[in-house]
């Protein structure tokens, strides 16, 4: 292989149903980002239709621009599957019959079960002079194709869950050997402070840091420190990242992070819950069951997950939770006191450690000129103490938006009640 390094690179997915609409090209964001952290330049993302003649002339134009061309999709055993015909053609190469690849469609084939018809055999005719590489997760290989002038066409099959693992298992050691630098990033979890909280704390001689780079931004209910560093060798790259994380943690803002490279939140909580041998419930009102579904997705929670209660109705609010109906005659439903009430409710109840509970007006009906929607009032309770938090979402916001971020703030706020630092990987 060429030993230049790529420099630009473009992305051509084929399929009739992505211009249709059919389909969202989640393929290309895929690949745009797993090129950035190579180090590989991105200058376009096309998609064109199951048609040779068009498919021949986009390869052409990319080839002629760039020196790197991911494709996606059109390696299937149907008619309308051209993708690997019409790029030998391009580059002038014949088709021949690739065994190891025939023997490995036969394996995958009476590994499932399902009968191989004769069209499979088509996956398995590779160009001249393809590197090709074999697939663990359906039946098209990828494969690569290099000109004489040292361009590449790489060819991926069009599913995401054999596209995916097969560039991250396959195509990226091939691209390194090309790659000027590879990129890593590591983030730190932040919750309990703002954005621009965060960033202020941040010494100038670590904002200037142009490797590692430092950049805070927001997720729903917390902020994260993304810290990416470059380097021709990847574990060095990681060293600089390391050394990096080493001395935020030093910083005040280090008391804030709930953990490095978590999937969030939720993950975060029951993880620190468990450590700490203590149980959670949930009362949930506007947020219908959110927080104990994202709770319960976390593999092996039933240690610490107890349960919950979703009381939408006043009614089921004072029966299950107990909470005085007075107290919502005074101050209605979505107020502080229901809310604080309802958390030591569920905590009696449930017999738990720690309980969350929700209530608020999700829209886009309901609320108040006091109270407008997107209104919610997100209390935790231990055993020692209840605190309550009113959020406002905004009013313009979806009943969807009101809902996921509610959830996640309180979950966040359970965190921060256990205490910073709490999970670090
Ligand atoms: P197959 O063997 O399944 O036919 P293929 O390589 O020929 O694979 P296509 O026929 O182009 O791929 O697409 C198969 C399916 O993969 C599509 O129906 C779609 O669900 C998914 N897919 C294809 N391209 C993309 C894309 N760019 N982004 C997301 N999903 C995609
Ligand atoms: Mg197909």
């Amino acid at each position: 292989m060429n030993n230049s390094c790529f420099s630009k690179a473009e992305i051509l997915c084929v399929g009739t149903e992505l211009l249709m609409g059919d389909i969202v090209n989640t393929n290309a964001a895929y690949i745009s980002r797993r090129l950035a952290r190579l180090g590989i330049g991105v200058y376009r993302q096309a998609v064109v239709g199951d048609n040779p003649a068009r498919l021949a002339e986009d390869v052409r134009a990319a080839l002629s621009r760039s020196d790197l061309v991911i494709m996606s999709g059109g390696l299937g055993p149907t008619y309308d599957d051209l993708t690997k015909e019409t790029v030998a053609s391009v580059f002038g190469r014949k088709l021949t019959m690739h065994a190891p690849s025939l023997a490995r469609i036969e394996s995958y084939f009476a590994s499932t079960g399902r009968v191989m018809t004769e069209n499979n055999k088509k996956q398995a005719m590779m160009p001249e002079g393809a590197v090709v590489f074999p697939n663990d997760y359906g039946t098209a290989p990828a494969l690569a194709l290099e000109n004489e002038e040292g361009k590449v066409v790489v060819m991926l099959p069009g599913p995401p869950r054999e596209l995916e693992p097969l560039f991250c298992e396959q195509v990226e050691p091939y691209l390194k050997k090309r790659c000027a630098s590879i990129m890593v990033s590591r983030n730190l979890h932040i919750i309990g402070m703002g954005e621009s909280a965060v960033e202020s704390e941040l010494p100038q001689e670590i904002k200037d840091s142009t490797n590692p780079t430092v950049a805070p931004y927001c997720v729903p209910g917390e902020v994260r420190l993304r810290v990416t560093a470059r380097d021709k060798d990847e574990s060095h790259a990681m060293r600089l990242c390391d050394a990096m994380i080493e001395r935020l943690m030093a910083l005040p803002i280090g008391r804030f992070v709930y953990g490095i490279d978590v999937p969030d939140p939720a993950h975060a909580l029951v993880g620190a819950l468990m450590a700490r041998g203590m149980t959670v419930a949930t009362a949930e009102s506007c947020t219908g069951g959110l927080i104990a579904k994202k709770l319960t997705d976390v593999a092996g929670c039933s240690t610490v997950v107890a349960g919950g209660a979703v009381t939408y109705q006043t009614r089921e609010k004072e029966q299950i939770l107990g909470v005085d109906p007075a107290l919502i005659a005074t101050h209605t439903a979505v107020s502080e006191p229901v809310a604080k009430e309802m958390a030591q409710g569920v905590l009696a109840r449930f017999g738990v450690d720690l309980a969350i509970a929700t209530t608020g007006y999700a829209g886009p009906g309901g609320g108040t000129e006091q109270e407008p929607v997107g209104t919610v009032y997100v209390a935790v309770a231990t055993k020692d103490a209840v605190i309550c938090r009113r959020l406002t979402l905004g009013a313009r916001r979806d009943r969807a938006y009101v809902r996921e971020v509610a959830a996640v703030q309180a979950i966040s706020q359970a965190i921060g009640v256990l205490g910073g630092n709490l999970q670090k990987s």
